[in-house]
């Protein structure tokens, strides 16, 4: 989801990336926030160096809070046995990034609850700061005001995260207390998730409503877009929750096709066109050696059509299989064992939609995107019996 991100650093061994979207939303704080501190700091000038400082500042706070935030969640994560492959700012705060879900409820609760609490303890503690520190004129109070603002944002992070809508935090935790009571996980998502979906569209509609009628153009799009966002992560959520339960120990060895026809790599192109493209259903072949009707082919690479179109047709009767297909060395293979749901998203990344099932060299099976289909409609409608 979040490409086109840049790496700053690690902590705790996670790395931690900006997606360039962070970059708009920092901007827009900064135009925001300037206004505001030159009323305090620029002695009656419209704009004067303080201001800019003061904005910059408070943006990179929001930034470093928005990462606490994630750390917390990852740090619990981490002694929970889900590590945490990384750390992502972009537009609408943080995004975590796990391989698969909390083993149970508790692990789920613990992770959900410690992101929150970190943003409001950064509340609490800039909070008692600002109310701590003089009033008066000067470098303090113009901090005083600063932690006034860290305080308001960390609350309102805090505050907003605990929304019971799934994806969001609070929507894990009403989650994983769902899932203790009922003991199943996906009625649990699938209640959540509603919720999610009725928070975003209400912050949506809501949010630029208010920004309309307020003439803020920015916040009320950055409200809508963050209403469609979470309307639509807590759509996919649910769907993913239903692949995964559907999916629950099966392995792509249970689904792959163990007829399939093989292709030699000795085959002129136009040879491969009549003979396996012309009026056939499949659309990718694997290349073994040796051919075809041997005990045990081993895989050397993989021939579509896709590959056929470097060739003109001109060259299809001199060039041979060997020399237009993908290579295995450019192949992915899966391996008979890998979980069915894992293979789904492998798939959705090949062009093909069809990658070679292999037990080391040998090739023992076809995964097509079609047989997952299948195996899914077929078992969601035995669930709706
Ligand atoms: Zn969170």
């Amino acid at each position: 989801m979040l490409s086109h991100s840049i790496t700053l650093g690690r902590v705790a061994a996670i790395p931690i990336r900006l997606h360039w979207s962070w970059a708009v939303i920092f901007g827009l704080l900064i135009v925001a926030l300037r206004p505001v501190y030159a009323f305090y700091a620029c002695d009656g000038a419209v704009v004067c160096g303080a201001d800019v400082g003061l904005a910059v500042a408070m943006a990179v706070l929001v930034g470093v809070s928005v990462l606490l935030h994630e750390l917390g969640h990852a740090l619990v994560a981490g002694r929970l046995a889900v590590p945490v492959q990384s750390i992502t700012l972009f537009a609408f705060g943080g995004v975590a990034e796990v391989d698969h879900d909390a083993p149970g409820p508790g692990a789920e609760f613990a992770i959900a609850v410690a992101g929150p609490a970190v943003s409001l303890l950064i509340a609490a503690g800039a909070g008692l700061f600002a109310w701590l520190a003089p009033r008066a004129d000067g470098p303090l109070a113009l901090a005083a005001l600063v932690a006034g603002h860290l305080a308001a944002a960390n609350a309102i992070m805090g505050v907003f995260n605990l929304l019971p809508g799934y994806p969001m935090d609070g929507g894990r935790v009403l989650r994983a207390t769902l899932w203790y009571l009922g003991d199943e996980l996906l009625p649990a998502t699938r209640a959540t998730a509603q919720i999610g979906r009725a928070c975003g569209a209400l912050l949506g509609l809501g949010g630029l409503a208010v920004g309309v009628l307020s003439r803020q153009p920015v916040a009320a799009v950055w409200a809508a877009l963050v209403g469609l966002f979470l309307f639509r992560t807590a759509s996919g959520s649910y769907r993913q929750a239903v692949l995964q339960s559907v999916l629950d120990g099966v392995s792509v060895g249970d689904l792959m096709q163990r007829r399939f026809r093989t292709v030699s790599r000795e085959l002129t192109l136009e040879q491969f066109v009549a003979r396996y493209v012309l009026g056939q259903a499949e659309t990718g072949f694997a290349v073994v050696e040796p051919a075809d009707d041997a005990a045990e082919p081993a895989l050397i690479g993989m021939m579509t059509l896709r590959n056929m179109r470097r060739f003109t047709t001109v060259q299809w009767s001199l060039k041979q299989v060997g020399e237009a297909m993908t290579p295995i060395g450019q192949v992915r293979t899966l391996s008979p064992q890998l979980p069915a749901f894992d293979a789904l998203f492998l798939l959705s990344e090949s062009p093909d939609g069809l990658l070679p099932v292999a037990d080391g060299p040998r090739l023992v099976g076809i995964l097509r995107r079609r047989d997952l289909a299948v195996f899914i409609q077929v078992q969601l409608a035995r669930r709706r019996q």
